[in-house]
């Protein structure tokens, strides 16, 4: 890690650790990630007293950093063994890329707004975050250049399964994405089998919309 996390927020670090453990999450690998993981330096600066608090937080432009408990509920269903080629959508603050950069082989994330991506870039690269490549654009469109992808990570809500992104998927790969409503959605873990996804509902979120050719209009 570029930057040595100091006593800083340690303790609130920890008491997070565990409230995602009495909340169900096993996955050691994932835990030990957001132990490690500087959460404060992803948010704004008018939130950081709040970073380790199991909520979402305002990260600006309309668009929030998810709840700790939902980006661990999503790794932890990706089952990452450390191997895998990781396409994310919605790169946002960029804490989750950095838990994907530290569970898979390489992350490959594509986010819509570029100011949002554009102060993202330098915190990724001062938490040492060196095997995840950023693109500015449409992810429902997925990262054709890069494809297949053993596991696809959709972090707006979208209508549907945006077609681009089941085909770019492996198989035998994950696809986890919120499906439903602007406002509501059941985040589904798709697994790819003989070409065919299969779905599993995993629980009732909340995402902003993934806006895009294959998402909501905007
Ligand atoms: N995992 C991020 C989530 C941020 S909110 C975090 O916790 O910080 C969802 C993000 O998806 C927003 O940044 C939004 O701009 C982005 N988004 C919405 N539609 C998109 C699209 N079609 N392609 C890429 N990113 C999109």
């Amino acid at each position: 890690m570029a930057r040595a996390l100091g006593p800083e927020y340690r303790g609130a670090r920890r008491r997070l650790v565990e409230a995602l453990q009495d909340r169900g999450i096993r996955d050691l690998g994932v835990l030990r990630a957001f132990d490690e993981l500087p959460r404060h330096l992803f948010v704004p600066d008018t939130v950081r007293h709040r970073s380790y608090e199991d909520a979402a937080l305002p990260i600006g432009g309309g668009q929030t950093i998810s709840q700790p408990y939902v980006h661990a509920r999503a790794v932890e269903a990706l089952a990452l063994t450390g191997r895998e080629r990781v396409l994310e959508i919605g790169t946002g603050s960029g804490f989750q890329t950095a838990l994907l950069s530290r569970l898979s082989a390489q992350v490959f994330s594509v986010e819509r707004s570029a100011t949002l991506l554009d102060r993202t870039r330098p915190v990724l690269q001062e938490v040492g975050v060196r095997n995840a490549s950023l693109l500015a654009g449409d992810g429902t469109l997925g990262w054709r250049e890069f494809a297949p992808f053993d596991a696809i990570v959709v972090s707006a809500g979208a209508p549907d399964v945006p077609p681009s992104l089941a085909a770019q998927l492996a198989e035998g790969g994950r696809l986890l994405i919120p499906v439903g409503s602007r406002e509501e959605q059941q985040l589904t873990l798709f697994t790819k089998r003989d070409g065919v996804l299969h779905p599993t509902p995993l629980t009732t979120v909340r995402f902003v919309p993934l806006v895009g050719a294959e998402g909501w209009a905007s």
